[in-house]
């Protein structure tokens, strides 16, 4: 049986999906859910639905009980709070005698410069410690993170960040759900670890040439330095926590954090991945 925590998230709950598009049987599935009230579209599926709370140790028990994979989707919130609750879904999963733990951490953990980074680190050292049979999938950033802005920017008529010409190497989502879920239905996984990267890497002045192509309308890419991009984000309302990340990973990806470009999840997926071209499309659709 296969548990998928955060199964409510928009990860999870591809995860969930890809498994059964593959052929494994809803009923050796579990949708792990910190708030099961989300999840009447994943029992619609026919996966049984389990409460596992991260801050609820007791709740991970439960949930884990019987696996034989657990995919543990790393959490949000505080540094602090994040490691606590993976290491509580750590030692529920050692204490289950899991027999594949599998955790989404970063792209380039052990080196990777953004401030995110250091919760990956911190997680895939306590897998570690704990001796449990694991695989680590060093997911890419998404290419969404910036996609999603596309419709504002076109609407003002630029993309603003503080990124520079730094590239991203991102993937999507679903590809990310995708390749975990390939892994999580693969034998003799435990010991591999995947650095899980788009095949090209493009910057924030193509991404929104790529906007301006396909929507038909003029979108430049203003650079700004990283004070400046902080106003803007706080005066648009975002919560400090979010601002911080966003701007110190613009920053990063200027000095090159995310430029570099692997094989392994166009490997997992046999074919290639999404191009960013269809990302942007699939976002100025919605
Ligand atoms: P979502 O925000 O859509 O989903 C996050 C999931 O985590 C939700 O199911 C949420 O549950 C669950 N969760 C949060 N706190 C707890 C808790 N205390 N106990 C149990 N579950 C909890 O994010 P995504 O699905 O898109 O992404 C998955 C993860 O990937 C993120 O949580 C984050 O760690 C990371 N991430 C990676 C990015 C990248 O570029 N690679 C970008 C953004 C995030 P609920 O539905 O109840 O809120």
């Amino acid at each position: 049986m296969i548990v998928v925590t955060g199964a409510t998230g928009q990860f999870g709950r591809q995860v969930i999906e890809h498994l059964l598009l593959r052929g494994v049987p809803a009923g050796q599935v579990v949708a792990a859910a910190r708030t099961p009230a989300k999840a009447a579209g994943l029992a619609a599926l026919g996966v049984e639905v389990r409460t596992a709370d991260y801050d609820r140790p007791e709740t991970l028990m439960a949930a884990f009980a019987g696996a034989d994979k657990v995919l543990l989707v790393s959490s949000t919130g505080s540094d602090a709070t994040r490691i606590a609750q993976h290491r509580s879904a750590i030692d529920a999963a050692a204490r289950s005698g899991v027999g594949l733990f599998a955790y989404t951490s970063v792209t380039r953990a052990p080196t990777n410069p953004m401030g995110l980074a250091r919760v990956h680190r911190a997680t895939e050292q306590a897998v570690a410690d704990a001796g449990l049979p694991a695989v680590v999938l060093r997911n890419g950033w998404y290419t969404e993170n910036h996609t999603a802005a596309l419709p504002g920017a076109v609407a003002r008529g630029t993309l603003a960040g503080s990124a520079g010409d730094g590239r991203i190497a991102s993937a999507t989502r679903a590809d990310l759900a995708e390749a975990a879920a390939v892994v999580l239905t693969l034998d003799d996984q435990a010991g591999k670890t995947y650095d899980l990267t788009g095949d090209t890497a493009w910057t924030l002045p193509e991404l929104a040439a790529e906007a301006a192509a396909q929507s038909g309308t003029p979108l430049g890419y203003t650079d700004l330095p990283a004070e400046q991009y902080r106003r803007i984000l706080h005066q648009a309302g975002l919560p400090d926590p979010a601002v911080d990340l966003i701007v110190d990973a613009d920053v990063q990806i200027s000095h090159g954090a995310l430029a570099h470009v692997t094989g392994d999840l166009t490997t997992l997926l046999g074919r290639p991945a999404t191009p960013l071209s269809a990302t942007v499309a699939q976002s100025l659709r919605a």
